[in-house]
């Protein structure tokens, strides 16, 4: 079974479009989103339609948590903004889709048993870099993949024969690379990998302005940072 590991669309729709159509391409047969579908781009509503048609699981992320409660006090300032934005134009579905979504998810995949949780088991707002992935986070045994997003920095780390994963960010890479990117997780060789797509960036970051969002979100899109 060929898994597809989304994360972090953050209202980019032009990247989730792109995402969307290359994990079809290559014939995913189940996608999963580890969170943070709202929070920075000008699309929540129709991120949150997509994803809630095209994903079996997905978590809660912080900014689904700053969109519902509009407590951004940990957030910095354009993150804030971007919260209190998203907040205010949510429709109503969009926030029913959002209340259904908790901290962690299990389920198999395959022969593969998948936990998900956006930033670690322990925090949706904790960073797990690739130095951090350890044989801790994923617990004694149960589990043969953890799937984490939350950095925006893709990583595969294998820990014996388990795995831990970051699938980068659909819409706000940060490693420098500002293509859309997710991984496939082949269930049957344990295989993960990394892909990157290109999407129509200059519309993203356009409509970032045109809503009033701060230009620095737009600006970050070409840099990939
Ligand atoms: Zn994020």
């Amino acid at each position: 079974m060929k898994l597809a590991i989304i994360s972090d669309v953050h209202s980019n729709l032009h990247a989730l479009n792109s995402v969307k159509d290359a994990a079809e391409l290559e014939g995913a047969d189940l996608v999963v989103c580890a969170g943070d579908i709202v929070g920075y781009g000008a699309f929540p509503n129709e991120c949150c339609r997509i994803v809630r048609d095209l994903a079996n699981r997905s978590v809660l992320g912080n900014h689904e948590r700053a969109a519902l409660t509009k407590v951004t006090t940990w957030m910095n300032p354009h993150a804030a903004d971007a919260a209190i934005w998203t907040s205010e134009n949510l429709s109503a579905s969009s926030r029913e889709f959002l209340e259904t979504l908790t901290n962690g998810v299990r389920f198999k995949a395959g022969d593969a048993s998948v936990a998900m949780f956006h930033g670690s088991p322990r925090s949706t707002e904790e960073y797990i870099y690739e130095e951090d992935a350890s044989e801790a986070l994923l617990g004694p045994e149960g589990t043969d993949v953890l799937v984490l997003g939350h950095t925006h920095v893709p990583f595969v780390k294998p820990i014996g024969k388990r795995l831990i994963v970051n699938p980068g960010a659909v819409g706000q890479p940060r490693d420098g690379d500002p293509r859309a990117c997710y991984a496939v997780l082949d269930t049957s060789t344990g295989k993960c990998t990394i892909r990157r797509v290109d999407y129509d960036i200059v519309a993203a970051a356009s409509a970032i302005e045109g809503a009033g969002l701060p230009g620095f979100l737009a600006d970050r899109l070409f840099a990939g940072r």
